[in-house]
C-alpha cells in the first residue's frame, strides 16, 4: 500500500516537474508520519523513503527511538514553543518551522550551548488565514533575518509555507509563488545565506506547488491513508 502510493506520488512529482520545465531530482519528498505508528515509518523507509517530517515534540519523543536508522532524517514541521527547544534538539536533524525571531534565538541558544549547529528553514503565511502560523509580512520576516543571520547555532536554509486549505488553483498557485518570490528577494537581500529550499505542497496541492517551484514537499494522506485524529 505505502509502497504503490509512494511510486504513485513520485510518479505525479515527476509529471509536475516535467510541466514545468524541472526534473523530479530537485524536489525532495517528505513523508508526514503524524498520527501514524513507527511501524509504518518503517514500511515507508524500506521503500526507500529516507525523509520523514513530523508537528509535534511529544510525538516525536514518543514514536521515534533516540538514535534513527542509518540514513532516515527527521524534520520537525509543526508550531514550536520555545520550552520544547532542548527537547526537540536532539531528536531531529532540521527545524522547519521557525515563525518567530524569539524561536530562531532559542533554537541557536540551545544548540550552541551542546555544540551543534541546527538547520532551519522560516515559515511564511501565504494564506492570510490567522490560524496558521508563519511571518505575516516581509518586513517582519527581514526584521527576523537581521538579526538570525548572525546567531551561530542555526543554519537557514530557505523557507516553508503551508497552501491555503480549500483554496482554489488560482489561491494556491498565488500563495506558492509568493512565496517563491519572496525566496528570491531574500536571496538579493541576503547574499550570504541560503534559500535553496522552498518547502510547499501537500497531499492535495503538491503539484501546483511543484510549478511554483518548490523543492520539498509534505505528503501525509496520499502516503499513509487518513489520519485518526480521535487516538
Ligand atoms: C500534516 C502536515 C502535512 C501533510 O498534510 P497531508 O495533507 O496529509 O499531506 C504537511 N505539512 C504540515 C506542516 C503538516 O502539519
Amino acid at each position: 500500500m505505502i509502497r504503490e502510493q509512494r511510486e504513485q506520488i513520485l510518479s505525479e512529482m515527476g509529471e509536475a516537474a516535467r510541466k514545468s520545465g524541472r526534473q523530479l531530482s530537485e524536489i525532495a519528498l517528505m513523508a508526514v508520519s503524524k498520527l501514524h505508528p513507527y511501524e509504518e515509518v518503517l514500511e515507508a523507509f524500506g521503500c526507500g523513503q529516507r525523509l520523514f517530517g513530523e508537528n509535534r515534540v511529544q510525538e516525536v519523543q514518543a514514536k521515534f527511538p533516540a538514535s534513527l536508522p542509518e540514513g532516515m532524517r527527521l524534520h520537525l514541521i509543526g508550531h514550536l514553543q520555545t520550552n520544547k527547544v532542548r527537547k526537540i534538539l536532539p531528536l531531529v536533524q532540521q527545524i522547519d518551522s521557525v515563525d518567530s525571531l524569539k524561536l530562531a534565538r532559542k533554537i541557536s541558544d540551545e544548540a550552541e550551548r551542546s555544540g551543534l549547529c541546527m538547520p532551519v528553514l522560516l515559515e511564511y503565511n501565504t494564506s492570510g488565514e490567522e490560524s496558521k502560523s508563519g511571518f505575516e509580512s516581509p518586513d517582519e520576516l527581514y526584521r527576523t533575518l537581521d538579526v538570525a543571520a548572525d546567531l551561530g547555532g542555526i543554519r537557514i536554509g530557505g523557507l516553508m509555507t503551508i497552501g491555503p486549505l480549500g483554496g482554489s488553483d488560482d489561491d494556491l498557485h498565488r500563495a506558492f509563488a509568493t512565496l517563491r518570490e519572496l525566496s528570491e528577494r531574500c536571496r538579493k537581500r541576503y547574499p550570504g545565506l541560503c534559500f535553496d529550499t522552498l518547502s510547499m505542497g501537500m497531499s492535495s496541492d503538491f503539484a501546483i506547488a511543484i510549478e511554483e517551484g518548490s523543492t520539498m514537499v509534505r505528503i501525509g494522506t496520499r502516503l499513509f491513508g487518513k489520519r485518526d485524529y480521535a487516538k
